[in-house]
C-alpha cells in the first residue's frame, strides 16, 4: 500500500461556519464581562506548523494561512494577516470578518480605533510575554486593558481534535554529532556563567535539539510537543505525555526526570534561585506563574538557540549527504518535467511527482514544508499554496516556480528552481538573470566576523536595484538540522542584527515578482565557514559561504551577455560541480538531461 501524501491539496477549513462560531464566541466573551478576545494562530510552543487541535484561527474564521490572528470585538472582528496572505484571506473568510493589513496596522491602534474602553481577554498560554507586554504598554492610558482568561475557543469547539500523540524517538549521535549529556554540560556552563539556576524551554525544536529526540506531533517538522526545565547542574525536567516516549528506551537516562505536561505549571512555582526565560517565546502564563510565586526571573535568549544554529562538524557532514541525495531527486524531477507534454500537467501533478521522487529515499520522513508549485501568474505570489480550487494547468511560454524541501534523518533541505515552460519573453529572462546575479553575489561573498543579515542582504539586490526592480521578502532564513526549515536566530534580511557564525545554515533566495504575470526565485542553502585569510589583509576573522545545494539553474533563461566574467565562471563551476557530485546518482536518461542542463556558457 502506498503511504498517504505528505501534502494535502484540500481546502482545510469551513468558512461558512464562521458567522455561527463567531456568534457563540461573542456569547462567551459577553458572559465574562469582556469586550473582546484574541484568537492567535500559534500554539503553546509558538510553532509555525500547529496540530489540528490548535487550528483555532482556521476553525473560527476559515483563514488557513501559517501566520495571522483574529481580534474579536462586539461589533467587528479583524483578521490580521501579512503581505503573503492579503489575497487568500479575502477568498477564505465571510463578511462578518474584516481583513486587516498587519503589521502595518498594529493591534493596539486597531483596538483604540474600534473600542472606547473595555477589557480584552486572551489565553496566556498562547501569547508570549513580549507580545502581551508590548500590547499593554501601547494601550496604556487608553481605557482598554488586557486580561488573561481560559481559552474560549476550546470551550465552544465541540469536536476539537485531541492533542497529537506521535511516538518520539531517539536521534542518534551519528546524526546529532553530540550526546545530550555533552549538550547539557555546555548549556549548564552557560547558565552557571550567567548566575542562573534554571532555564525554561518551551520551543519544541529547542527541546528536540537539547535531548536528541525527534517526534511527529505536527506536519513537516519532526518535533514532539513538551516542555523542559533545564538546571545548572545539567539535569532536566521533561514534561511530555508518557505514551509518546514509550519507544525511547533508556536514551534519556536518570538525569532527565519525567513529568506529565499538566504538572508543568505547578512545578514552575517550586523553582528556586534565578530562572532564565526568553520573553520572545515563553508563554505569558509561564512568566506570571514564576512572578506570582516570587521567583526571580532573568530575561535572556533560550540558551539552546545559538548552539543549535551553529551546526557541528558531524551535523554538517550529514547535511551535505542529505543535500546530495535531495539534489539527485530534484534532477530526476526536473528531467521528468522537461519531458512532459505541455498542457498535460497541473500544479498539483507537479507537486505530487516531486514528492514521489523524494520518497524514493528511505531516509525521507516528510517534506520540510508544503511544496510551492506555482505556474504563470501564481508564481508572482511568493508563498502561494496550491489547492484543488486554485490548481492551474502549466502553459507554454510561462514559468514554473517550485520551492520545496525534504526532511531526511540526516538533514533538512530547501530549494527553489524556476523552470522555463517553453520559450520565454526577454523581460522574464532579464529578471531571471538579475535574480541569479544576486544569488551568485551572496554565494561568492567573503565578509568579516560580526556581519549580520542587514549588512549582507543588499548584495542580493544590487543587480535588481540597478534595473529599478526589487523583491518584497528577506533574502534568506536559517535552517535546522532535521528540524524546522525556518530556524533562527540568523537571517539574511535587512531587519536582522544577529552576527553570522561558523556552522550556521542559511538559505540564499532572491526573487522577482511581476504581479498577475510571473514570478522568479532561485534558492540554494549555504553554510557559514571560516575563509582563508589573504596575505595582504588586515581582517582577523573572515567568513565565506559553502554551498550545500547542487541542482542546475535553468540556462534557458540566463542571458549570458548580462553576466560578468566572474559570474560566468561561478555559474560554469557550479554546474561542473553539480555534474561531478550528482551524475553517478542518476538514472541513465537523467544523466543525459544533467549533461545538457549543465553545459558551459
Ligand atoms: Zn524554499
Ligand atoms: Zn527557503
Amino acid at each position: 500500500m502506498t503511504k498517504a501524501l505528505y501534502q494535502s491539496f484540500e481546502d482545510q477549513s469551513d468558512p461558512d461556519q464562521g458567522p455561527e462560531r463567531l456568534r457563540l464566541l461573542r456569547h462567551e466573551i459577553a458572559a465574562r464581562g469582556l469586550s473582546g478576545y484574541l484568537v492567535p494562530r500559534t500554539d503553546v510552543h509558538q510553532g509555525e506548523y500547529v496540530a489540528a487541535r490548535d487550528e483555532r484561527l482556521a476553525w473560527l474564521t476559515g483563514f488557513t494561512g501559517s501566520a495571522g490572528f483574529c481580534t474579536v470585538l462586539p461589533t467587528c472582528a479583524g483578521v490580521f494577516v501579512d503581505g503573503r496572505y492579503r489575497v487568500q484571506v479575502k477568498t477564505q473568510v465571510r463578511d462578518v470578518f474584516t481583513p486587516v493589513d498587519w503589521p502595518e496596522v498594529k493591534v493596539p491602534d486597531w483596538l483604540r480605533g474600534n473600542l472606547t474602553e473595555g477589557t480584552i481577554g486572551f489565553d496566556p498560554w498562547l501569547h508570549t510575554l513580549s507580545e502581551i507586554e508590548g500590547y499593554s504598554k501601547a494601550l496604556d492610558g487608553s481605557g482598554i486593558t488586557l486580561s488573561p482568561c481560559e481559552n474560549l475557543i476550546d470551550l465552544i469547539w465541540r469536536d476539537q481534535p485531541e492533542a497529537p500523540m506521535a511516538n518520539a524517538f531517539a536521534y542518534e549521535e551519528k546524526y546529532a554529532g553530540k550526546t545530550h549529556l555533552q549538550k547539557r554540560q555546555d548549556i549548564a556552563c552557560a547558565l552557571k556563567d550567567a548566575g542562573q539556576n534554571a532555564a525554561v524551554i518551551t520551543l519544541p525544536d529547542s527541546l528536540a535539539w537539547l535531548l536528541n529526540i525527534r517526534g511527529g506531533d505536527v506536519s513537516h517538522v519532526p518535533i514532539a510537543h513538551g516542555f523542559v526545565i533545564f538546571h545548572s547542574d545539567a539535569s532536566a525536567d521533561l514534561f511530555m505525555t508518557k505514551e509518546k516516549l514509550s519507544s525511547i528506551g533508556d536514551h534519556l537516562g536518570p538525569d532527565i526526570r519525567m513529568h506529565t505536561p499538566d504538572s508543568f505549571g505547578k512545578y514552575l512555582s517550586t523553582l528556586t534561585g534565578s530562572v532564565r526565560i526568553d520573553p520572545d517565546n515563553v508563554p505569558m502564563a509561564v512568566a506570571s506563574i514564576l512572578t506570582n510565586a516570587g521567583i526571580a526571573t532573568e530575561r535572556a535568549q533560550d540558551p539552546t538557540i545559538l548552539p543549535k544554529a551553529c551546526k557541528n562538524s558531524v551535523e554538517l557532514m550529514q547535511a551535505r549527504g542529505a543535500h546530495l541525495r535531495d539534489a539527485a531527486a530534484m534532477c530526476e524531477f526536473l528531467c521528468w518535467l522537461d519531458a512532459q507534454a505541455i498542457g498535460t500537467l497541473s500544479e498539483i501533478d507537479v507537486a505530487v511527482a516531486l514528492e514521489g521522487f523524494r520518497r524514493a529515499d528511505p531516509a525521507l520522513t516528510d517534506i520540510s514544508f508544503d511544496t510551492i508549485s506555482a505556474s504563470g501568474p501564481n508564481a508572482a505570489l511568493p508563498h502561494y499554496s496550491v489547492t484543488k480550487a486554485s490548481n492551474r494547468q502549466l502553459k507554454e511560454g510561462e514559468v514554473m516556480l517550485v520551492d520545496s524541501g525534504g526532511q531526511y534523518l540526516d538533514g533538512t533541505t530547501d530549494i527553489t528552481r524556476t523552470i522555463a515552460v517553453g520559450p520565454q519573453p526577454d523581460a522574464v529572462k532579464r529578471a531571471f538573470t538579475r535574480v541569479l546575479q544576486g544569488m551568485i553575489a551572496i554565494s561568492k561573498l567573503r565578509f568579516p566576523a560580526g556581519m549580520a543579515g542587514r549588512d549582507l542582504d543588499a548584495f542580493a539586490r544590487a543587480a535588481l536595484w540597478a534595473a529599478g526592480q526589487d523583491f518584497n521578502h528577506g533574502t534568506g532564513h536559517g535552517v535546522g538540522h532535521f528540524l524546522s526549515v525556518h530556524e533562527g536566530p540568523q537571517r539574511l534580511s535587512r531587519q536582522s542584527t544577529i552576527a553570522f557564525e561558523a556552522g550556521m545554515i542559511l538559505s540564499n533566495e532572491p526573487g522577482f515578482y511581476q504581479e498577475n504575470q510571473f514570478g522568479i526565485r532561485t534558492e540554494n542553502l549555504l553554510v557559514v565557514q571560516p575563509a582563508a585569510l589573504p596575505e595582504e589583509g588586515n581582517i582577523k576573522t573572515l567568513f565565506e559561504f559553502e554551498t550545500l545545494t547542487f541542482v542546475p539553474i535553468d540556462l534557458r533563461m540566463v542571458m549570458a551577455e548580462m553576466l560578468s566574467e566572474h559570474e560566468k565562471i561561478w555559474l560554469n563551476t557550479y554546474h561542473q560541480t553539480c555534474r561531478d557530485k550528482i551524475n553517478h546518482r542518476l538514472s541513465a536518461h537523467s544523466r543525459v538531461w544533467l549533461d545538457q542542463a549543465t553545459r558551459p556558457i
